[in-house]
């Protein structure tokens, strides 16, 4: 059984009907204002300082302690996914084509939760509570537009904890992990240039989508041929547009993609191949092409120090034989600004059944959680948090 302390039990039932209230009212990224009102609300009234607005909707809550020490953030994200809830939950999404299908409602509550248990005990703890609100994490995109509008002006954080859901490991189990633990995220947006014509007169015109064809077999030589074998890189060609008649050549083809990786050498290089793919097959067969791509957020990134620090924690939360250490993820997540700015660790709690019957996983329109994961999450944020203030 997984050691929760009275103060976090006492905030259970509240913390079930909090969670599943946002549930019944997810709210996509950067339209999270109904959210960010009862996170602002709630940390009004336990004290801590608070400022909304930031990156549009998101909201940070600083408390000073006793006495001066350390300041340790924790940032929770708030939004929704775009997708059609298919549960039967009985607090099923009242919105039409909006889904709390991440677990981010969980990760509010759990956050909310102990902000309130170390609000109370503050007197006696050395140092500053930092918490971080953050939205349109889905998009990839909050973390920097609250950070571009000061989110971390005036506080010097020192440390670091998040935690997200997941469904892939039991409830009852922590997973923690020391440096890359989620990729870099760029999105890619090519154009094929040719010349259109009639299709049954190709020698008249110059071909993009053959062009384009070749261009993407020929990507997918990057991470199996430039790439050393023991690092790693995703690099897919997702979508596809260009023609308009089975008779028509057209002018263009454009194609979107992403492209993930751990390592911030690989992802210069392997964009730099990229260009010089593209423009070379494009070139080859008369075409042009231009490579656009969009930085969205850097790898998430564990401190060592921190991370040894939530190892401890999280066998005293679930037990020794219950800390999983994970493979990374292909997955991204923008709390690696933060991270960048502050060290930090990102910890998934076991959300799965726990019978480990396959429960759906984030991003699917079936997903739950097994609830009893927050008293894990809330139990890990506060003892790891009151952790961090103590070690010099
Ligand atoms: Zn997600
Ligand atoms: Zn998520």
């Amino acid at each position: 059984m997984p050691n929760i302390s009275p103060e976090v039990q006492v905030r259970w039932n509240d913390m079930v009907a909090l969670r599943r209230d946002l549930h019944q009212h997810p709210e996509l990224g950067f339209h999270e204002t109904r959210t960010a009102g009862i996170v602002a609300e709630r940390l009004r009234a336990m004290g801590y300082t608070v400022r909304t607005g930031l990156g549009k909707t998101g909201v940070t809550g600083f408390l000073k302690c006793g006495r001066p020490g350390k300041t340790v953030l924790l940032r929770a994200d708030i939004d929704a996914l775009p997708i059609h809830e298919q549960t039967d939950a009985p607090y099923a999404s009242q919105r039409l084509g909006a889904m709390h299908a991440c677990g981010h409602d969980a990760h509010t509550a759990m956050a909310l939760s102990a902000a309130e248990v170390l609000a109370k005990e503050a007197p006696t703890l050395n140092g500053n509570l930092f918490f971080v609100f953050q939205p349109a994490e889905e998009l990839l995109i909050g973390a920097s537009a609250m950070l571009r509008d000061g989110a971390l002006e005036g506080v010097a954080p020192d440390a670091g904890f998040a935690v997200h859901v997941m469904n892939r490991i039991p409830v009852g189990t922590i997973a923690v992990r020391s440096g890359p633990v989620m990729t870099s995220a760029d999105k890619l947006g090519i154009v094929v240039t040719g010349r259109g014509g009639h299709g049954a007169n190709p020698h008249n015109a110059v071909d993009p989508v053959v062009a384009a064809a070749q261009l993407i077999t020929a990507l997918q030589t990057l991470v199996s041929r430039e790439t050393h074998p023991l690092k790693s890189a995703v690099l897919s060609v997702t979508m596809l547009k260009g023609g308009t008649a089975f008779n028509i050549i057209p002018d263009t083809v454009e194609m979107t993609g992403t492209f993930r990786c751990f390592d911030a050498d690989l992802r210069e290089a392997l964009l730099a191949s990229l260009r010089r793919t593209a423009e070379g097959i494009a070139s080859a067969l008369r075409c042009t092409a231009t490579v656009a791509n969009e930085f969205l957020t850097p790898a998430v990134l564990n401190d060592p120090a921190l991370t040894a620090l939530a190892h401890n924690v999280a066998a005293e939360v679930v037990g020794a034989d219950k800390v999983v250490e994970w493979e990374p993820l292909t997955g991204s997540d923008d709390v690696a600004y933060f991270w960048q700015r502050v060290p930090g660790c990102y910890a998934f709690v076991g959300s799965g059944r726990s019978d480990g019957s396959p429960s759906p996983a984030g991003h699917n329109a079936r997903f739950d959680i097994e609830e009893s994961c927050m008293g894990i999450g809330a139990e890990f944020l506060v003892r790891a948090t009151r952790a961090a203030l103590q070690k010099r």
